[in-house]
């Protein structure tokens, strides 16, 4: 099994991460984070994280009782 990053398609081959033209029909596939998308999705969580501690929900679009964390009607 090999793990392929679910953001970018790099394939994890000996603990390296690379682009690959084509991965063999045989080989089962689980997704993941490559190293650089995890940080990358990690800060935007943050980022996310932040704008909802200081109430700025401006580009989620979601209704006030639709947001993350908020309880449910
Ligand atoms: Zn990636």
């Amino acid at each position: 099994m090999i793990r392929r990053c679910c953001k970018c398609d790099k394939v994890e081959q000996g603990g390296k991460w690379r682009y690959l033209q084509l991965v063999p029909a045989d080989i089962r596939v689980t997704h993941g984070y490559c190293p650089e998308c995890f940080a990358e999705t990690l800060a935007e969580i943050e980022d996310f994280i932040g704008a909802k501690a200081i109430g700025d929900f401006g580009t989620v679009g979601l209704p006030a009782h639709r947001r993350l964390g908020s309880s449910c009607v």
